[in-house]
């Protein structure tokens, strides 16, 4: 396949901004899009397969595996958990003339930008604010007061790496947000 089909979308966002909801509605509009399944060292949670969320490796895999340069980009996005995209799973897609849509965190999804560049489309997807973020990290019910303080803090981080992005998308209004990353996509897939 030529190198110009070899295009990604990169989709990322802050803990609580939507994201999730945002790549699962993307996937059902766009067929000629396949999730990107990562590699992952932490334990799969209830519900959980492997080869489906993600292939749950073992640390010592994982480290084989940067050693091989067999990922794309690879980071520890939580402490002692590290989560790769690998390149062979992007090529597979391609292999199947459908584009990877990459759903990681924002460090990784600057580091995989720069590894594709042009070929990359990256969206970064944000709460219309720090207050409303926090509101929905409350909402959700999942996290206690101090997890919602480490993400609040994780976030403002990640927040000021947001000019490293192509495309910018607030989500307010779910719908609004998700046609917005559609027509960002439709006009990248189609250039
Ligand atoms: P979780 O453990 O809740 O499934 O995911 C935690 C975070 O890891 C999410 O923000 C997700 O986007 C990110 N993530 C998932 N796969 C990858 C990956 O391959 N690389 C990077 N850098 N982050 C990832």
């Amino acid at each position: 396949m030529d190198n110009d089909k070899q295009k990604l979308i990169i989709i990322t966002a802050p803990s609580g901004s939507g994201k999730t909801t945002i790549v699962n509605l993307l996937l059902k509009h766009f067929p000629q899009l396949t999730f990107s399944i990562s590699a992952c060292t932490r334990a799969p949670r209830a519900g959980e397969v492997n080869g489906v969320q993600y292939y749950f490796i073992s640390t010592d895999e994982f480290i084989e595996k940067i050693k091989n340069q067999e990922f794309a980009e690879y980071e520890m996005v939580y402490e002692g958990k590290y989560y790769g995209t690998l390149k062979s799973e992007l090529q597979a897609i391609w292999n199947t003339e459908k584009f990877p849509l990459v759903d990681i965190d924002v460090f990784g999804a600057m580091r995989i930008k720069k590894y594709y560049q042009q070929n990359a489309l990256s969206i970064f997807i944000k709460a219309p604010s720090i207050e409303e973020l926090e509101k929905r990290l409350k909402n959700r019910g999942t996290d206690t007061e101090q997890s919602i303080q480490e993400r609040i803090a994780k976030a403002n981080n990640e927040l000021s790496y947001i000019h490293h992005f192509d495309k910018i998308v607030v989500n307010d209004v779910l719908h609004t947000a998700v046609d917005e990353c559609a027509n960002y996509i439709k006009e990248f897939l189609n250039q």
